[in-house]
């Protein structure tokens, strides 16, 4: 499928209308690098972490996991790589460490709520990519953040064990990014305070989605019940999109839906510029996008939402079927 799409594969995201879009690639193992090269995605826009946990039957070492993001940079040849923080709780549990019987787990003791309560292995974590970096630039980001102060508190964190770093002498990153998911509705309302400091956020918008419709994302019965395209949702979408615009901070999506054609042109005509997907939709998603006239499309979603439609897609439907 990918051959389809082989004669874009150089060109860049451009719509009719003359914006680029940038398109990323969301990775977890060192197998998935390769892809970096064959889908000429712009760089790693989410490596979940992770992985690297959940294949072991125990709690990996740091110099095993700075080698292995080492390995990372050097396979990304320069790309930009987003490092997410350990995200386990909820559906992923590690073999090695007790499980909690939670009665709702992706409400529960999950990701960074882990990492601030116990913070042993953030900090082992964050040690192994200062390390992996060497000298070279280095981006992280911190997942499921909920609140303004579990970023500081993350923060905090990192700022730690670069001044441990420093008193080792060991080489820093030449340029840090750190970074937010935004995953629950409540961190869109965050203080300006918050949009001011973050470096950028990243919208998880399978996390984002299910808390927003309140739909788990795991139970078949209601996952699929609520569209992407609910006009409620793109509300959602547009409000951080203008708040980050509004505080200067650098947004992108990264959940699933970046990586379907139709979701992913709907998200670029509300304002996102940068997406990450899993690596064979970016020729797909490039496809569709060098075909759109967002200026347009906008239009029709607006039309939509003025009419009070739920979702915009059949609308979208039609506009490309016109096309
Ligand atoms: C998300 O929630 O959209 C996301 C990218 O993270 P994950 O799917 O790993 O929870
Ligand atoms: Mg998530």
């Amino acid at each position: 499928a990918q051959e389809r799409y082989s004669s874009i594969r150089d060109k860049p995201a451009e719509t009719l209308c003359g914006k680029t879009i940038s398109l990323h690639m969301n990775a977890g193992l060192m197998a998935d690098l390769p892809s970096l090269e064959s889908s000429a995605a712009e760089g790693v826009g989410l490596f979940r972490t992770e992985l690297q946990f959940l294949i072991r039957n125990q709690m990996p070492k740091r110099t095993e996991l700075a080698q292995i993001y080492s390995g990372v940079l050097d396979a990304a040849k320069g790309k930009r790589v987003v490092f997410r923080t350990l995200d386990i709780g909820s559906d992923k549990v590690l073999p090695y460490m007790k499980a909690t019987d939670e009665p709702n787990p992706a409400l529960g003791w999950r990701a960074i709520r882990v990492a601030l309560d116990r913070p042993g292995v953030m900090r082992m974590q964050l040690q192994a990519l200062l390390r992996a970096a060497n000298g070279r630039p280095l981006s992280v980001m911190f997942p499921f953040i909920a609140q303004y102060s579990e970023y500081k508190q993350a923060r905090a964190e990192m700022d730690k064990a670069i001044e441990r770093e420093k008193i080792l002498g060991h080489p820093l990153p030449s340029k840090l990014e750190v970074g937010a998911m935004l995953e629950t509705p409540s961190l869109a309302f965050a203080p300006n305070a918050f949009f001011e400091e973050v470096e950028f956020l990243s919208i998880g918008g399978n996390d984002l989605k299910q808390f927003f419709f309140a739909a788990d994302r795991e139970n078949e019965r209601v996952r699929r019940r609520y569209d992407t395209l609910n006009t409620s949702f793109l509300s959602l979408l547009e409000m951080i999109i203008a708040r980050c615009d509004s505080t200067g901070t650098q947004v992108s999506f990264c959940g699933e839906d970046a990586g379907r054609p139709i979701e992913a042109i709907c998200m670029a005509a509300m304002g996102l510029r940068t997406l990450s997907m899993r690596p064979a939709s970016i020729g797909p998603v490039k496809h569709l996008l060098r075909r759109t006239n967002l200026d347009e499309l906008r239009e029709v979603i607006n039309a939509e939402r003025k009419r009070g439609a739920e979702s915009v897609r059949d609308a979208v439907m039609e506009y490309l079927r016109t096309q």
